[in-house]
């Protein structure tokens, strides 16, 4: 009795999986027949799920499939003075380029702040905050999830040249760990909290493979409420290469960020991502 139960059971298992296979065979046949010679190219675009399983994707999720791959292929190489150079707080000054960071997000303004970026269609590169992410975590996956840079901005913002080699070793792996938690990505990119750091931080962020980024334009945004004020600064003081540090959170940071924008174009420079900015290093 328990025999054949184990084997109608068994049996009843293997129906949907015996189904999907069928499904795919007959696919895969069907798209031989109606395109030969075109495999992987015609219009049965598919992708095997987690489940192993063929999974048909509607237009627009094969558009964001595309869109994705996209994204991945123009990750720049970044030149190798880049990685020599102990930190970098300016690009090539050859070229009319220049990159908006933001640190200490996430936040909960961080869709605001992406909703304006989107609406003029700019990169921008954000430097994360390891506890912020654990409190925001759907807004660090926007992020990421909308093709930003990120790079790390520590664990929990301590003056990391107070700290001892093992404790900022452990900063940086706690702060890469919780970002990869979130989202899988590519971190290449490190701010030092308060801009603060020794040689001590400058090795431990290379053995991470990671850049340090500081800035050459600070409106200092953080104690400014006048929007005005913050983007007369940084289209004032902005020059060729010029990495702008702005911060995340901040009402009058997000009133200023169209005027930023809008002045940085008047004046002639294309606004691009750090690693576009980088690539300009030689
Ligand atoms: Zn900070």
């Amino acid at each position: 009795m328990q025999t054949q139960l184990l084997l109608e059971n068994k049996t009843y298992v293997q129906i949907p999986y015996l189904r999907y296979i069928a499904i795919i065979l007959l696919v895969g046949l069907f798209s031989f027949w109606a395109f030969p010679g075109q495999s992987g190219t015609g219009q049965t675009e598919y992708v095997v799920n987690h489940e192993g399983y063929a999974d048909f994707l509607d237009e627009e999720e094969i558009q964001h499939l595309k869109e994705h791959q996209m994204q991945n292929q123009n990750r720049l190489t970044l030149p190798s003075p880049v990685f020599s150079s102990k930190f970098i707080r300016q690009a090539s000054k050859d070229v009319k380029k220049v990159a908006i960071t933001f640190d200490d997000g996430p936040h909960f303004l961080t869709g605001k702040y992406i909703d304006i970026l989107q609406t003029y269609d700019i990169m921008a590169t954000f430097f994360l905050i390891g506890i912020q992410v654990e409190k925001y975590p759907n807004e660090a996956k926007k992020i990421i999830d909308e093709g930003y840079e990120i790079g790390s901005h520590s664990y929990n913002h301590k003056q990391l040249s107070k700290m001892s080699a093992d404790s900022i070793e452990n900063d940086f792996q706690k702060s890469l760990a919780t970002i990869i938690s979130i989202a899988k990505t590519d971190i290449r990119f490190f701010r030092p909290p308060f801009g603060d750091f020794n040689d001590t931080v400058i090795q431990t962020a290379k053995n991470h493979n990671l850049v340090t980024i500081l800035w050459c334009v600070d409106p200092r945004d953080w104690q400014k409420d006048n929007p005005e004020q913050i983007a007369q600064h940084v289209i004032e003081n902005a020059e060729n290469g010029a990495i702008i540090l702005l911060h995340e959170g901040r009402e009058s940071t997000l009133k200023a960020l169209p005027q930023i924008i809008e002045g940085l174009w008047e004046k002639g420079f294309e606004i691009v991502s750090l690693s576009e900015l980088l690539s300009t290093v030689h």
